[in-house]
């Protein structure tokens, strides 16, 4: 297959969807990017790259950062976070706070806000520096030790994350963390706010496609836990829409408000899309299109 092809008959695919949906302007600095870009990338298993459009354009990863945070706490802590944190869909928008009043603190899963802010606070506890462990990993994984966290981003998201304030108390007021709130509210934001490539994170997340094994020839995550990060992206990664995105790209997935989206198709490679115009439920438009084409043309979704 000629995959560079591939990706720029996507790119040209999708051109009608680029700009579509809004900007994440509840952050005011994601509110400021301009939403007329896009940009796609997949990195072999084998540690192959290609890359169309905007993919070396950096952007606000956001809440994909989560799947790494996650990565280390597994393979440092074990099962432990599982006492902490359920894996099941939530069905609600990713800063719902109404589900976890009803289920005594303990969030949905690890990919919606609360659920991340319960793993950022065992890696800070585990680490010392959550943020700076997470920025470890993909500068590792990435190659590129320029991948660096934008604080006006960060300082941006603190200043009116009023909602994740409040999702952190109740964690706290349910004895669900191990951290000052405003530490573990700093880390998590610092975290979200990592600025990289289509590229940097296509090759970031190839272990996932590689069974655990990392940029260095060692082992990120074990392959079990490979395979279970991968099956809490598919069903949980893109929020309340997580169905609607199974369906149409059936892979495992994790987006971020920045607009960018990582898929993988085990065992073969990693893809990473940006666009920043977000649907309802906070997934880029132009995104999800672009993996809906990927997988329809070449087959490769988990289904
Ligand atoms: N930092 C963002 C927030 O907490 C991440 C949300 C996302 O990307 N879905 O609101």
């Amino acid at each position: 297959m000629d995959i560079q092809n591939l990706l720029e008959d996507i790119t040209g695919a999708v051109q009608p969807q680029i700009g579509q949906g809004q900007v994440a302007g509840y952050i005011p600095q994601l509110g400021a990017v301009d939403p007329h870009q896009f940009g796609i990338s997949l990195v072999t298993k084998d540690g192959e790259v290609f890359s169309a459009g905007d993919a070396h354009v950096e952007f606000s990863i956001q809440s994909i950062s989560k799947v790494f945070a996650l990565a280390l706490v597994l393979s440092s802590d074990g099962d432990g976070i599982w006492k902490r944190v359920f894996r099941e869909p939530s069905g609600n928008p990713f800063n719902s706070l109404v589900q976890l009043e009803s289920e005594d603190g303990i969030p949905r899963n690890p990919f919606i806000n609360a659920g991340a802010i319960v793993v950022t606070d065992r890696l800070l506890s585990l680490t010392g520096d959550a943020a700076g462990a997470v920025r470890a990993l993909m500068r590792r994984e990435s190659g590129n030790a320029l991948v660096d966290t934008d604080h006006r981003v960060a300082t941006s998201e603190l200043e009116s994350g009023h909602r994740n304030a409040s999702l952190a108390h109740f964690l706290a007021s349910c004895g669900n963390l191990e951290n000052p709130v405003d530490e573990v509210l700093e880390s998590y934001a610092q975290q979200c706010a990592l600025a990289m490539t289509c590229q940097d994170l296509a090759l970031a997340a190839r272990f996932l496609a590689s069974n655990g094994l990392g940029a260095e020839g060692e082992l990120v995550l074990s392959p079990a836990q490979t395979k279970r990060i991968n099956a809490v992206m598919l069903t949980c990664g893109t929020y309340d829409a997580a169905g609607e995105f199974a369906y149409r790209v059936g892979l495992p997935g994790k987006s971020g408000v920045g607009g960018g989206i990582v898929a993988v198709v085990p065992g073969k490679c990693a893809i990473s899309v940006w666009s920043p115009g977000l649907g309802r439920s906070g997934n880029s438009v132009a995104g999800v299109a672009a993996l809906d084409e990927f997988t329809t043309r070449t087959g490769w979704s988990v289904f």
